[in-house]
């Protein structure tokens, strides 16, 4: 972009270039996330076409891929086209290993950083990404506080994974600003961070004293705490908003969170392969996705879009990384299309976004299918337990393991076994086992439903 101003002028003026480079893609997004639907996919494909082209001739796997597969990374692209792209698995990503890097990303983008992360299905990638993705990721987040419309002199207290032997408890450790991505721009209030190995009981304590307007965690440690608040009556006053991240939000959290606590649950889905994917509506609880940063697909098990209300799963395309293209990549979790938002913002509406695939029930006739198990606990029991978990153990048992404040009654439990088995949609023959409390597992998520069947 050429500036009217004198260029001696602009040589004084003291305006950090990261900065201003954020401040400039921000207006653009505050602007075109009102553009349609079309105007979002067309700018898209004009995106994807120097990718391809990138992908072809700098990555051998997909010089090698696209061959087989006849694709031409000057063909047409449209939606039938790029259709015919195949899908990129976490099995290709480990095996392809360094066959996925470029040999020559731009260098524009800047340094190159790698990272190993396990997603949410526990299969190892390492990923390779470039400073403009670091860049695209706080710009982002500075959207996501924007869209929620936060009050950046007000503090942030976050309870997550960090570091080793970072934040701990009981004290925990107070910055002066919220992150990289709001301290390049403007001064905001403190964040006081907790590691998500502090129990709840200490977690609670250190919030108390904390008295936080912002909360940032995991849901299933939210929805614990939440229950340790109601249970020894504890409340947090400043409290405005809770703010999610790395798993599922159920609806359970978001009512508990807005009784308990008067806050409403906002969340985002992002992952560190791809960014930013999809964030909370301003004005209600689906999600937009973030179409400047990636392309979303919702697919049905033949690989055809899915309509709205349909669930699938989520195969995503970045559209920034150079430096290890990730093209169609099956991320292994399930989506629910929405219809267009009636807020007018034209990106792409997900109702709902569904845990990871390696946790699909299992019948024993082979289908495989979506575990609901938020209801029958809840509904069939007065009796709160503090968590539990359902773990298929083979085609025929699943174990159900109960942290309750006593064992249920026989009554108790063949209500709650048929619940489950209707839930289920099938009669399985169900385990109950009791424990004190679910050991986190080292990246701090707890998983809700774990299968132990392969495939
Ligand atoms: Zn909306």
């Amino acid at each position: 972009m050429q500036s009217s101003l004198d260029p001696k002028l602009l040589k004084t003026i003291n305006v950090d270039p990261q900065a201003a480079y954020m401040i400039a893609t921000l207006e653009k997004l505050e602007q075109n996330q009102w553009w349609s639907a079309e105007q979002h996919q067309a700018t898209q494909f004009n995106m994807l076409r120097p990718l391809l082209e990138h992908a072809a001739r700098t990555v051998p796997f997909y010089r090698d891929r696209f061959k087989a597969a006849g694709i031409r990374s000057d063909m047409p692209l449209n939606i039938k086209s790029w259709g015919k792209i195949p899908l990129l698995t976490r099995r290709d990503i480990q095996e392809a290993g360094e066959l996925l890097f470029s040999m020559k990303p731009p260098p524009d983008h800047g340094q190159i950083t790698q990272a190993s992360t396990s997603g949410s299905t526990g299969q190892p990638v390492h990923v390779k990404s470039t400073a403009l993705n670091t860049l695209l990721w706080r710009i982002f987040t500075v959207r996501e506080h924007l869209w929620h419309k936060r009050d950046f002199s007000l503090k942030l207290a976050s309870i997550r994974q960090f570091g080793d032997g970072f934040a701990a408890p009981p004290e925990g450790k107070i910055d002066e600003g919220w992150g990289p991505a709001t301290n390049a721009l403007i001064k905001t209030g403190p964040c006081a961070m907790l590691s998500i190995l502090a129990t709840v009981k200490e977690q609670a304590e250190w919030l108390m004293g904390q008295k936080p307007d912002y909360l940032l965690s995991y849901p299933s440690n939210l929805l614990a705490l939440i229950r340790y608040f109601e249970d020894n009556g504890l409340a947090l006053p400043n409290l405005k908003q809770v703010l999610t991240i790395s798993e599922t939000v159920s609806p359970a959290l978001r009512t508990a969170s807005l009784k308990i606590w008067g806050a409403p649950v906002v969340d985002t889905y992002s992952s560190r392969e791809m960014g930013y994917i999809a964030s909370q509506c301003p004005d209600h609880e689906h999600f937009h996705v973030h179409a400047e940063n990636v392309l979303v697909e919702i697919l049905d098990p033949d690989n055809i879009p899915c309509r709205p209300g349909k669930i699938g799963k989520l195969v995503i395309t970045s559209l920034y990384n150079y430096a290890m293209p990730l093209i169609r990549y099956q991320i292994g979790d399930y989506a629910e299309v929405g219809e267009p938002c009636p807020c007018g913002r034209g990106l792409p509406v997900l109702n709902r976004i569904l845990g990871r695939e390696r946790n699909m029930l299992h019948l024993p006739n082979g289908e495989v299918r979506w575990p609901i198990i938020g209801g029958p606990i809840p509904r069939h029991i007065n009796l709160p337990p503090r968590q539990y978990q359902v773990v298929q153990k083979s085609r025929d048992v699943l174990e159900v393991r109960v942290a309750s404040a006593r064992p249920f009654t026989e009554e108790e439990t063949s209500s709650l076994t048929v619940a489950f088995n209707k839930a289920f949609g099938h009669d399985f023959e169900i385990r109950w086992v009791y424990v004190d409390e679910f050991p986190q597992n080292s990246s701090g998520k707890f998983e809700e439903f774990i299968s132990e069947i392969s495939g």
